[in-house]
């Protein structure tokens, strides 16, 4: 059963809590951040607090929850969750409390397809099935968070829902949250939209989620509001003991635009990078989806497997958009049982043909990479907004494509929204003084050289 307080038990509650408080924190700090606190209202199991300022609010839920749950807890024999907010904040939170609970991310969901059975390990992604191995049996007690990064197409959504899976298999009272950070910020911008206070999203947080999954966090990048939400949530779930797994297409270090106290989390549990799937890997994924598509192996010669797995061996879901190809070409357009070399060569005709388009180097291309390396959108890169990241990242372009293609200056302004050949010149010529002396920027730009070759 649990406990329903009124508001002058909650305050008397609270009270209480304040003494115990400041026998194990120091003065100055009980007097910074709980001096002037007090109860502002309680909706069932949850009490909002409000606090002098957004530092305390911020302080106290990434350092004191615990402790403070944890002293209401004897008080009472009752878990509650305390939702710090400031003054201007209770304002709308009366509001929103009186709404009731609205569900947020009501179309996440994990994937069943994936799992940790059917991932096939090898060197390149062992470290990371690990980690999903240790994250999955026991949530929250050894590493947290988990990060997985690497390259698109080699397994991180995968092993995120594989995670989720393996949880609700073991105990299906969890609740495990899969989210996609693209959705966290949609989500958090219609909640924004909506004109209710933050802090209802991170109080669901509290009452809804015990594992939190978050796939391609790479898109938090700058998104000052959203990133500054995440944390606050991040910090909860992680000072509760729960499991928070994420994936990214990169090292957080490198992930620029990021907030360097989210780039310090993330990688102070468990980072593990998954690589390209050796040539091994990459048969035994073509054997486990012959065998799903109910076709035996032994209709395959060696050599099909063996040039699927050189030819697009270095992204798993290129590999499977491949075979799936070489099936519909041999179900639709040939009599035999037998798939040979020569069929199958002839199946991903165009899609082999098609790959090299799309890897041939172009202006467009480098932009694109360059855009995708800041987290902006091309078109901020070719428009002329002199904010330093932007112009940065716009210089940076300029000159990859002058030292990459050649291309002549004056059809690069043109390029470029129509700029003056000069500007184009003089942008280049800064990128190229700097890197003699910048060395952080120098490998940037090498980073991106390999990014663009591929
Ligand atoms: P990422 O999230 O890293 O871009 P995905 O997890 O979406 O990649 O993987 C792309 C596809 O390749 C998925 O269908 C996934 O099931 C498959 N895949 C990737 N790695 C493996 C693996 N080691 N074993 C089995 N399937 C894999
Ligand atoms: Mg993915």
């Amino acid at each position: 059963m649990s406990l329903v307080l009124t508001l002058s038990e909650t305050v008397s509650i609270w009270d209480k809590t304040l003494k115990k408080l400041s026998s194990s924190m120091d003065a100055a700090t009980m007097q910074a951040f709980f001096a002037e606190s007090y109860i502002h209202s309680v909706n069932g199991n949850e009490i909002f607090v409000v606090v002098p300022t957004e530092l305390a609010v911020r302080v106290i839920e990434s350092k004191y929850t615990k402790l403070v749950e944890d002293i209401i807890y004897e008080l009472t024999q009752n878990s509650f969750i305390i939702s710090y907010i400031t003054g201007d904040k209770a304002k709308t939170i009366t509001q929103s409390v009186n709404e009731g609970e609205k569900q947020f991310f009501s179309d996440s969901k994990i994937d069943p397809r994936y799992t940790l059975e059917n991932f096939v390990v090898g060197p390149s992604n062992r470290e990371a099935y690990q980690a999903a191995v240790i994250a999955s049996r026991e949530p929250g007690k050894m590493y947290n968070p988990v990060l997985i990064y690497g390259d698109s197409g080699l397994g991180k959504t995968h092993l995120l829902h594989a995670i989720g899976n393996a949880i609700l298999k073991e105990n299906s009272n969890l609740k495990v949250l899969y989210v996609k950070a693209h959705d966290f910020l949609d989500e958090y911008v219609n909640y924004v939209k909506s004109d209710r206070d933050g802090i209802g999203l991170v109080a669901w947080f509290k009452n809804s989620v015990d594992v939190l999954l978050v796939d391609d966090v790479q898109f938090l990048a700058s998104k000052t509001k959203t990133e500054e939400m995440f944390f606050s949530i991040y910090n909860y779930l992680h000072s509760s003991g729960k499991q928070v797994v994420i994936t990214s297409d990169r090292h957080p270090s490198t992930l620029n635009g990021l907030d360097d106290r989210l780039k310090t989390r993330f990688v102070s549990g468990l980072p593990v990078m998954v690589g390209k799937p050796e040539k091994t890997v990459c048969e035994s994924i073509l054997m486990k989806l012959i065998d799903e598509k109910g076709m035996s192996i032994n209709n395959f010669d060696p050599e099909v497997i063996n040039y699927f797995a050189t030819k697009f061996g270095s992204n798993v879901r290129e590999l499977e958009g491949a075979f799936g190809k070489l099936v519909f070409y041999f179900q639709n357009f040939t009599n035999s049982k037998h798939v040979d070399l020569a069929t199958a060569i002839e199946s991903v005709r165009g899609l082999a043909a098609g790959k090299e388009d799309s890897d041939s180097l172009t202006e467009d291309k480098i932009i694109s990479c360059v855009s995708d390396y800041y987290s902006l959108t091309p078109n901020q890169i070719i428009g002329s907004s002199r904010v330093a990241k932007i112009a940065l990242a716009r210089h940076i372009s300029m000159y990859l494509i002058r030292t990459m293609l050649d291309t002549p200056f004056t059809k690069m302004g043109v390029k470029f929204g129509g700029k003056d050949h000069s500007t184009v010149m003089t942008a280049v010529t800064k990128i190229e003084e700097a890197i003699k002396t910048d060395k952080e920027l120098e490998k940037v730009i090498q980073d991106l050289k390999k990014r663009i070759n591929g």
